[in-house]
């Protein structure tokens, strides 16, 4: 039975976590950390990547 398997695969270059933390390691005046949010060029913030669907050219 063939099954259509759409379900969208995780990133490969950020592994799902499309959005990183990077501390700057400066804070506020508050005393917070402050952050940047890091998002995945690859899947932009999806955290899955798009099945890439090619012809395949089987035979000639
Ligand atoms: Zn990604």
């Amino acid at each position: 039975m063939p099954r259509n398997d759409s379900r969208p695969r995780t990133c490969r270059d950020c592994d799902g976590h499309a959005s990183a933390k990077v501390t700057t390691g400066q804070r506020d005046r508050d005393g917070s950390r402050q952050t940047l949010t890091v998002t995945c060029p690859v899947c932009k913030g999806t955290g899955t990547s798009r099945r890439v669907t090619h012809p395949t050219h089987t035979g000639r």
